[in-house]
């Protein structure tokens, strides 16, 4: 978890890579649809151009075939994924069944002005669609009505770890490393 910007993506293919796992980004995805114009890209692109959130039954199904793909099997990293309430319920459905234990939530914590730098940063050199300053902004207002109260239902569960995601790079990757291996100790 992360606020936009926060660097969730690239964290997220990181600590994948070092566990051998696939992380699954609901937005690359979301991306990937728009740019081949699928049905699903279509639809997404609508929400996504406006920075609001693809609607929870569209995201879900999506997120459950993802899952339900062979190179699952052995663990995945969601990035971006649960942003809702009702995607935490339906996250929590996904994974009764099999039984599938959520090792832990990891959320970058990066100050507000420094995201909407690193955003129009982004927006220059990516020329993403949703980073255009009013739809940046949006973004951030939907994260914490929406997805920022997600941390106190992982906190309570005790999944929560927090990591500052500002300074040097290798910092903030020591920093995660070593909150990913005290979640996994729990479980394992
Ligand atoms: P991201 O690349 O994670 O910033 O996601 C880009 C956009 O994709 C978001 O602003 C949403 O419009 C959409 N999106 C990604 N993940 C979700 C999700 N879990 N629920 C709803 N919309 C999402």
């Amino acid at each position: 978890m992360g606020p936009p910007g926060a660097g969730k993506g690239t964290r997220a293919t990181r600590i994948a890579d070092r566990y051998g796992i696939p992380a699954i980004s609901t937005g690359d995805i979301f991306r990937a649809n728009v740019a081949a114009a699928t049905p699903l890209g279509i639809t997404a692109k609508t929400y996504m151009d406006a920075g609001d959130y693809v609607p929870n039954e569209i995201t879900d199904a999506m997120v459950r075939g993802r899952l339900a793909e062979p190179d699952c099997v052995r663990g995945f990293l969601p990035d971006g994924y649960p942003r809702t309430v009702e995607q935490v319920k339906e996250l929590d459905a996904m994974l009764a069944d099999p039984a599938v234990e959520l090792d832990g939530v990891l959320i970058l914590a990066v100050e507000p002005e420094e995201l909407i730098q690193r955003l129009l940063h982004r927006a220059a050199v990516e020329g993403r669609a949703d980073d255009t300053d009013a739809v940046i902004r949006r973004r951030q207002e939907i994260y914490a009505e929406q997805t920022a109260p997600l941390a106190a239902e992982y906190s309570a569960r005790g999944l929560l770890a927090e990591v500052d995601g500002t300074g040097r790079v290798d910092y903030v990757t020591d920093r995660i490393h070593t909150e990913v291996a005290r979640l996994r100790r729990r479980t394992r």
